[in-house]
């Protein structure tokens, strides 16, 4: 029987594709002209790499921080956890690893934006088709399912990793938005960046689908540790960091496999 995981999958590649081809046939073309030029003045690496930055920083403090104002006001509509609260002294303590593993990130995303791809990837006059698109999102999103699924689940059962590594990201057992990547630099890199780049390196796919990709994964993070029904997981995640032992893949797939799937369901 197919499970609910395999929905989410489909719904998860249908609507990355959508977004993709809105972005690409009609957002992206009227900036190209601009880009050029910007490209022509400071050169292209530098162009991209300014571009790739602002991008990075404004999806996720400025989402991350639209997606905290809940938590941080106190709403409880549509609060997940409702006997949660949110520990600002926490958060606050917090926020220089967050700070510091987005700098990391941004690191080493845009060197292998501008170094690990094909040269043709920055050419902004040939955007991949939608056939091509289709099979970068699957093998994009499967390999991100399966590399986080079994590197997450063995940061928690190897006992020496978990106390070393993956308990710090588990000391918010009530999660907000910003706190996605609240983990240790070790986890950060073999289990948020690694498997991300993984597939666009297979694929060798266009750096503007990438670049989209990379957001939309931000916005994903960003909303699954949200706390609240605005997820776009059903509280999978959610419940994963209220359970720990349930729950260690992305769109559910592997989880359903090794029987570890659990759904909280919203009535
Ligand atoms: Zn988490
Ligand atoms: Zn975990």
């Amino acid at each position: 029987m197919l499970g609910p995981t395999f929905g989410h999958t489909a719904a998860s590649i249908t609507g990355l594709l959508l977004i993709e081809k809105l972005v690409l046939e009609w957002v992206f073309p009227p900036w190209i002209p601009l880009l050029e030029d910007f490209e022509a003045r400071v050169g292209k690496n530098v162009a991209v790499g300014i571009i790739a930055v602002a991008n990075s920083a404004i999806t996720f403090w400025g989402i991350g921080l639209l997606f905290a104002l809940p938590p941080m006001l106190g709403w409880r509509r549509w609060k997940i956890q409702q006997d949660r609260s949110l520990d600002m002294a926490l958060l606050w303590r917090s926020l220089p690893l967050i700070a510091f593993n987005f700098l990391l990130q941004v690191l080493i995303g845009v060197p292998f934006l501008l170094y690990m791809l094909p040269a043709a990837s920055l050419d902004w006059h040939a955007l991949p088709a939608t056939e091509t698109l289709a099979r970068d999102i699957t093998v994009w999103l499967l390999v991100e399912e399966v590399c986080f699924f079994y590197v997450h689940r063995w940061l928690h059962q190897d006992k020496s990793m978990y106390a070393a590594v993956h308990k710090l990201h588990h000391t918010w057992t009530a999660p907000i938005s910003i706190v996605a990547i609240y983990c240790h630099p070790f986890e950060h890199l073999v289990s948020n960046i690694l498997p991300v780049l993984l597939g666009p390196f297979l694929c060798r796919s266009h750096a503007a689908s990438f670049g989209i990709f990379l957001s939309v994964g931000t916005v994903h993070t960003l909303a699954v540790h949200s706390g609240y029904w605005f997820c776009d997981d059903n509280g999978m995640h959610d419940e994963h960091h209220a359970k720990f032992n349930v729950n260690y893949g992305v769109m559910g797939l592997m989880d359903q496999w090794y029987g570890t799937y659990q759904q909280l369901g919203l009535f």
